[in-house]
């Protein structure tokens, strides 16, 4: 096996690269600008412009190179190739085939990010250990990829994973972002729990701390529920219901053995995790209790470490 493999996670503003050893240590990590002008066309050279320039730099050989694995933030089949990025303005086309003619190196593989990033965690971070793994990513939105035996679930077109736009309620009036209705990130993203807290304080007359804040954000209910503020609590709860009802009803498909929870949300810590877990219970079949629910440990790196897995077989 060869020495080294890339990592790159293309996001809307900033492309993310690691250069790794094949046991998965960070070599070097540096970052690109995302040029989206051209329609995305530029993005893909520059990125391996960049990848030969590091390697003049560390006087890596191309044949000391075992592959480049790719992030990108749109679904991708098996195959590497991506159906229409809108974030890039990339339409259909084979990512995996363009950067090996690129580059000339052969090994290159492509993933959805969010995919990519669950088998980073899966490999190197709160998943490490086991093979059958979800990992939720709780941010602007709200992310997902499974993970069975060691490799992510793609699908036929590369859209598996698509979580947070599993419908959980079928009474909502505003739209998600996708358009439809009452999907999961409406209620447990960063955006998402803002909202429900909206409409909690709404139905109360109750003294808060989290009343009439004009920037009122995920960060500043978790803290005020940690402070035992009853409505902050209640939002907090919401989130928790909406999350553990979900990992109950995906774990009928698929069965993981460990959550791992990720995502800005994330950092609020372990009474995250616990308000999931306790819901989660509830909910649970049988046979599916007893799971683990860990924080996700990779922050920003998991979507380079997970691309750089694509392309590593142990
Ligand atoms: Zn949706």
């Amino acid at each position: 096996m060869n020495k080294y493999c890339f990592g790159v996670d293309i996001g809307g503003t900033t492309v993310k690269i690691g250069l790794f050893t094949t046991d998965g240590t960070i070599v070097d990590k540096w970052e690109v600008k995302t040029n989206k002008e051209d329609g995305g066309n530029k993005i893909l050279p520059e990125v391996c412009a960049s990848l030969e320039e590091k390697m003049q730099e560390k006087g890596i050989a191309k044949d000391e190179i075992e592959g480049i694995g790719i992030g990108v933030p749109g679904p991708v089949d098996d195959d590497g190739v991506v159906l229409t990025c809108v974030n890039l303005g990339w339409g259909t086309f084979n990512v995996a085939e363009e950067v090996s003619k690129l580059t000339g190196i052969a090994n290159v593989k492509a993933g959805n990010d969010a995919n990519v990033a669950a088998l980073g965690e899966m490999w190197l971070g709160g998943g490490k250990g086991h093979g059958e793994v979800l990992m939720i990513t709780l941010g602007t939105g709200v992310g997902g990829g499974v993970i069975h035996n060691g490799k992510i679930i793609t699908g036929t077109k590369g859209a598996a994973g698509e979580i947070g736009h599993m419908t959980v309620n079928y009474e909502e009036e505003d739209s998600c972002n996708c358009g439809r209705k009452g999907c999961l990130e409406q209620y447990a993203s960063a955006t998402g729990v803002v909202k429900v807290a909206k409409r909690i304080l709404a139905k109360s007359d109750e003294v808060s701390a989290i009343r009439d804040k004009d920037n009122l954000s995920a960060k500043m209910i978790f803290d005020a529920a940690k402070e035992g503020d009853k409505l902050a609590t209640e939002c907090v709860e919401q989130l928790g219901w909406y999350l553990g009802a979900a990992c109950a009803n995906i774990a009928t498909v698929v069965e993981p053995d460990v959550y791992v929870i990720g995502g800005g949300v994330s950092k609020a810590g372990v009474i995250l995790l616990d308000v999931i877990q306790r819901h989660y219970e509830k909910y649970a079949f049988h046979a599916h209790k007893d799971k683990e629910f860990k924080l996700a440990e990779l922050g920003n790196d998991a979507g380079i470490v997970g691309a750089a897995k694509l392309v590593i077989n142990e």
